[in-house]
């Protein structure tokens, strides 16, 4: 348990569940950041949320799990019946959370729904914030495209934060995909390590050195929808922004710049460090 004193009545408790496969995540870290913008805020690090519990019948999990996985991404979920082979694929997921497993893509409305799930029935109110962390690279379908895009983050009950979105979701640098193109064309065994390498710094990648700064402003976002039922800021140097782009990421939450926040959001942190009691 992380905490500086009681909680006040209008601070949620704050839980967090790790993703144990991301080795740069330092959960200690954003527990302490989230005091220090709001000390009264009680916080604590739990196991991780998508793993073998007791009570949860881990097959029956896997198995759900497998139903929200999307297959194609431009056909909404159909909901159908997964093979034996998809289930034990998430069931040895569960059983080792430490186990990272690229390409796989869930419906992040199912996922979530699962994620209620798991939280005990006690802390399923306003009192508490749920932000978990996982490896699954979720999305969400958009109507007007009529296509799953991937996600960084879900708010809601709880929140979702997908350590895969961070590096998949935000579109990389437009040249990034050109000369992607290029060599694919080509076919250039080993283009891919070598144009990450060209591109590094200019996006997150897996285990990124930056990523625990990264997700103190997903957190915040996460924390800000819970306060006031909105995460996202439109200015760009603000934590709060919903970046579609990984130069985005990295300028809103990386900087540099004078402050964190924009000064509305600063301001808004501001009063409720002030008047919760
Ligand atoms: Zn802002």
């Amino acid at each position: 348990m992380r905490s500086s004193g009681k909680s006040g009545k209008l601070l949620p408790q704050v839980h967090l569940y790790p993703d144990r496969s991301s080795r740069t995540l330092d959960l200690e870290e954003i527990a302490s950041y989230l005091i220090e913008k709001l000390n009264r805020l009680s916080v604590d690090i739990r196991g991780p949320l998508f793993t073998e519990r007791a009570g949860v019948n881990t097959r029956e999990l896997a198995r759900e799990l497998a139903r929200a996985r999307i297959r194609d991404p431009m056909r909404k979920n159909s909901d159908s019946e997964p093979l034996p082979a998809e289930i034990n694929l998430e069931q040895k997921l569960l059983q080792n959370p430490e186990l990272r497993i690229l390409g796989l893509f869930y419906d992040g409305v199912s996922l979530w729904r699962l994620a209620l799930k798991l939280i005990p029935e006690e802390e399923r109110n306003h009192g508490h914030l749920h932000i978990a962390f996982t490896n699954r690279l979720f999305g969400t379908w958009d109507e007007a495209d009529a296509r799953y895009h991937a996600r960084v983050s879900l708010y809601g009950f709880p929140c979702l934060i997908s350590t895969t979105g961070i590096v998949e979701a935000p579109a990389k640098p437009k040249e990034f995909y050109a000369l992607r193109q290029h060599y694919l064309a080509l076919g250039v065994p080993g283009a891919y390590e070598e144009l990450k390498e060209r591109f590094r710094g200019r996006f997150i990648d897996y285990d990124d050195g930056r990523l625990t700064e990264v997700m103190k402003g997903y957190v915040m976002q996460a924390l800000f929808y819970h306060l006031t039922g909105h995460p996202f800021c439109e200015d760009r140097n603000c934590r709060l922004y919903n970046a579609h782009w990984q130069e985005e990421v990295i300028a809103a939450q990386l900087g540099p710049k004078k402050s964190e926040f924009c000064e509305a959001h600063a301001r808004i942190l501001q009063e409720l460090q002030s008047s919760i009691t």
